[in-house]
């Protein structure tokens, strides 16, 4: 199926797509595949204010009846599930599973979101005055604007649409420039399960298509309740204290620096095949992607042997090819960015094997790679930073307390995980004293979370939590009740005022 075809499978004119002043390539060949229009701030503003007049009556929904339009994205979604998976293959560069792989999580949020539409409870608390009852009810909150990342193109704003639309909220979703017409797709999608709905109001569901500046629309608006917004620690330090001044609330998703450590009782076979899975998929541009390894010096040379075969075995190649595991960089700039950071590892001390450019006589205007293993001496500068790219740092340590310390050493603190059979070395790991990310893992790896747990981090991600557990209470507002059933009118801690 070409992309035209694709696009129109999903509800979208291809015709339509063409003539603007933002052009979507292909990270596979570096083709053009649309021109979109650009939303002006005008526009934005507007798109916020019928998301508002939305949410004004959508609040008045039963959630149960809410969670029927959910319900109903969440089939539009099943049975398109390869055609999104292959569009998000085709702007993304993500291998086919991956892609598919991305709508499975959309579909299970949705089925989450669902359930969740009738649990939405609060709690009843002793009250310590006679004849009283003290209760939360959680109601609705408002706009959620939702500003999401290339690399997780669709379902990152699944996790926060199904659980926002659940909860009574409205969303305006800026997608990333590099990653348009996927969420136009979505919308479109969207859009069949309104119309089998029925009845919901206008405004639920806009996508603003820009840059950083048209993100911004969302930012400094006071009627957008929520910004929940995922991408780098860049972008994270220029949202969060805007919409901090504004009093908004702000949900962080941003850059993570995730390690293993392998220590002498792992289970070395299953450590090497987590961590490829880890440093290779999705051609290391996860957020959770692994990039440091801590091994300890009795198993490196063992752990290390198993990874070089690995890695030589990675298919590099169209990540439409079955058989491929490792797809394109995003563009030239990530390109750049892993060989400068492999200049300065080599800079700092460290031993380089792959990360060469590949197939560039096929595809001169795409940007693939052989992922690179890098030995360091130490935890340099450059192993520090987030390089969204295919770059796995191997150190070596001595004892247990220094593995943790290396562990938590950086300024980043979103997933982690440690191969061991040692029971008081995972405790310890998932500990208090641990790890310090929001994600702790023993013996599987560090990327590919489920939906069911809240997903986020620490530190320099941004400490936000979307998905499962009980993160929908970032997209509703908490109201403390208290009912007076007497004839009294005590006060609490037992103050007399007045004549009492
Ligand atoms: P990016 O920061 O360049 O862009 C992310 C989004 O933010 C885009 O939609 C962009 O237009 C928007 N944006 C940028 N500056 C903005 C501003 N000042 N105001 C409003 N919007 C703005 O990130 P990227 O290159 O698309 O994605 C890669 C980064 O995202 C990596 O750092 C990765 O770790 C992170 N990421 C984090 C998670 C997570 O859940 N923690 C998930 C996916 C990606």
């Amino acid at each position: 199926m070409n992309t035209n075809d694709l696009l129109t499978t999903l509800g979208l004119n291809p015709e339509l797509l063409s003539g603007g002043d933002l052009p979507v390539h292909s990270p596979i060949d570096g083709a053009l595949v649309a021109s979109l229009h650009q939303h002006t701030p005008d526009q934005a503003r507007a798109m916020i204010g019928s998301a508002h007049e939305a949410f004004l009556a959508w609040r008045n929904v039963p959630a149960p009846r809410r969670g029927e339009l959910v319900r109903l994205l969440g089939e539009e979604l099943r049975e398109h599930k390869q055609a999104l998976g292959r569009l998000v293959s085709v702007e993304a560069g993500k291998i086919t599973a991956e892609g598919e792989g991305e709508v499975q999580e959309m579909i299970d949020i949705c089925d989450f979101a669902v359930g969740l539409s009738r649990q939405l409870y609060g709690l009843t608390i002793a009250s310590e005055r006679p004849g009283h009852r003290m209760m939360e009810t959680w109601h609705p909150l408002g706009v959620v604007g939702v500003i999401s990342a290339f690399n997780f193109p669709v379902a990152v704003w699944s996790w926060n649409a199904a659980l926002a639309l659940v909860c009574g909220d409205s969303v305006v979703w800026k997608p990333s420039e590099k990653t348009p017409l996927t969420a136009l797709a979505c919308q479109a999608l969207f859009e069949r399960a309104l119309a089998r709905f029925g009845d919901a109001p206008d405004g639920l569901l806009h996508v603003l298509i820009g840059g950083r500046d048209t993100g911004e629309a969302l930012v400094n608006d006071e009627r957008v309740a929520l910004v929940s917004a995922t991408g780098s620690t860049r972008m994270g330090r220029e949202v969060g204290p805007r919409v901090a001044q504004r009093f908004g609330r702000c949900l962080l998703e941003l850059g993570g620096n995730n390690a293993i450590i392998v220590a002498p009782s792992a289970d070395l076979d299953m450590a090497a095949r987590g961590i490829l899975f880890g440093a290779v998929g999705t051609a290391g541009q996860r957020c959770t992607s692994t990039r440091r390894i801590i091994v300890h010096r009795s198993v490196a040379e063992a752990l290390l042997d198993k990874l070089r075969q690995a890695y030589a075995s990675a298919r590099v190649g169209n990540p439409l090819d079955a058989g491929t595991l490792v797809g394109p960089l995003v563009d030239r700039a990530a390109y750049d960015a892993m060989q400068s950071a492999l200049a300065q590892a080599r800079a700092q001390g460290g031993t380089v094997t792959g990360g060469e450019r590949q197939l560039a006589e096929q595809y001169p205007d795409a940007w693939y790679v052989s992922p690179a293993l890098v030995e360091m001496p130490a935890q340099t500068e450059i192993v520090c930073h987030e390089t969204f790219a295919p770059i796995l740092y191997v150190m070596r340590y001595e004892d247990f307390d220094e593995a943790l310390r290396m562990q938590n050493a950086v300024p980043q603190g979103l997933s982690s995980a440690i191969f061991t059979t040692d029971l008081r070395e995972a405790e310890r790991f998932t500990s208090a004293a641990g790890s310090d990310c929001g994600i702790a893992n023993v013996n599987i790896g560090t990327s590919g979370a489920e939906i069911g747990g809240a997903f986020g981090g620490e530190k320099e991600t941004g400490g936000g939590r979307e998905s499962g557990s009980d993160s929908w209470k970032a997209y509703m507002r908490r109201a403390t009740n208290t009912i007076n059933y007497s004839r009294e009118l005590p006060l609490a801690q037992g103050i007399k005022f007045g004549d009492d």
